[in-house]
């Protein structure tokens, strides 16, 4: 690891323009470690942009309370012309979207990931599957680079790991995500704000939304399959925006009896996101894998250029032939 990081620390250092990016639609910990990252590279006056594509999800714009995270769609310059990008999260270039055109031959890859199916196709590769967040792995490295966090860090890093371990609930949590957590909140992260940030803000269509996706849950397989949509049409009704429906797809296993929680999210007629967790042992990163997707073993996720009934039937016989074997 050490070897890893001292590389890592010297090729900030000795470059001129960084960018760090992330996976599409970046979630809580893309985006508290990106912003944590960017503190880092600050301090060594080093410049550097953060760059994604798709829209930060309301309830993370505390954490960027700058505005410094730009996004690609928004984007009218013809690029950033960086010599290193910190790619974080990614499987592969592909998962940055519109990013990867920005990222030329000429810039050096650093490939910082917690999950499994990681390419290492970065020119340095950091991929540890043990971490519950990528926000655990950054706390590591700006630690070891003898950074000292301060409270706008802290808090983005603390951020990163409660939305990744479902606040301390799902199996990636361990003695590092709460001993991590417990220093964090020694460097001014404040458990209760950043609690009532992300969790106790929705809005008041949001919750119906989660009133109206519960009410229409189903079962399959005598019950250990629950299955929960969201139509185009839904989100136009209620007036929300996808970015919204982050974190709905849990509560498909609050269900008792359920191992395998399954959300379809209708991108538009012939797009669908799946959104897929699990409990013990049932892998749902493979399957997400067939189609083109990935993720962890309990929480992973693809998208499917399918209308939402083909594939709703697709998904639901994938996982029938999974529970058989
Ligand atoms: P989500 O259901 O969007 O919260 O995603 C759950 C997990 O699956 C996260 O670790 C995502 O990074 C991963 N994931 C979701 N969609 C994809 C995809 N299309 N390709 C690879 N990984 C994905
Ligand atoms: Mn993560």
């Amino acid at each position: 690891m050490s070897d890893i990081f001292k590389q890592i620390i010297q090729l900030a250092v000795n470059s001129r323009k960084i960018l760090i990016t992330s996976h599409m639609d970046p979630d809580g910990d893309s985006i508290g470690s990106q912003l944590a990252l960017k503190d880092w590279l600050e301090s060594l006056s080093a410049e550097s942009k953060i760059l994604n594509q798709g829209k930060i999800s309301s309830k993370y714009l505390f954490l960027d309370d700058k505005k410094t995270i730009e996004s690609i769609d928004e984007f009218s310059e013809k690029g950033y012309a960086a010599d290193l990008a910190f790619v974080l999260e990614c499987p592969n270039l592909e998962r940055t979207g519109k990013i990867k055109k920005l990222i030329t031959d000429k810039c050096k890859i650093v490939n910082l990931d917690h999950h499994p199916d990681n390419s290492s196709f970065g020119y340095v590769n950091y991929v540890d599957t043990h971490a519950g967040a990528l926000g655990e792995i950054i706390y590591e490295l700006l630690s070891f680079a003898g950074f000292q966090l301060t409270k706008n860090a802290a808090t983005r890093l603390y951020a990163a790991i409660i939305t990744d371990t479902g606040r301390f609930s799902f199996s990636n949590t361990t003695f590092r995500s709460l001993k991590i957590c417990s220093e964090l909140i020694n460097y001014g992260a404040d458990p209760k704000e950043i609690n009532h940030q992300i969790y106790y803000n929705n809005s008041e269509s949001a919750l119906k939304l989660l009133g109206f996706t519960l009410q229409n849950i189903k079962t399959y397989n005598e019950g250990k399959i629950a299955c929960m949509v969201i139509k185009q049409e839904d989100l136009e009704n209620f007036k929300i925006s996808a970015g919204e429906t982050e974190g709905l797809v849990d509560y498909s296993l609050y269900l008792r009896g359920a191992e395998v929680g399954v959300l379809f999210t209708q991108k538009n007629d012939s797009l669908t996101k799946v959104s897929l967790r699990s409990q013990n042992s049932f892998d749902v990163s493979s399957l997400a894998r067939i189609f083109g997707g990935g993720g962890h073993r309990n929480a992973a996720g693809c998208t499917i250029y399918q209308d939402l009934n083909s594939t709703r039937d697709l998904i639901l016989q994938k996982i029938e032939e999974q529970f058989k074997l």
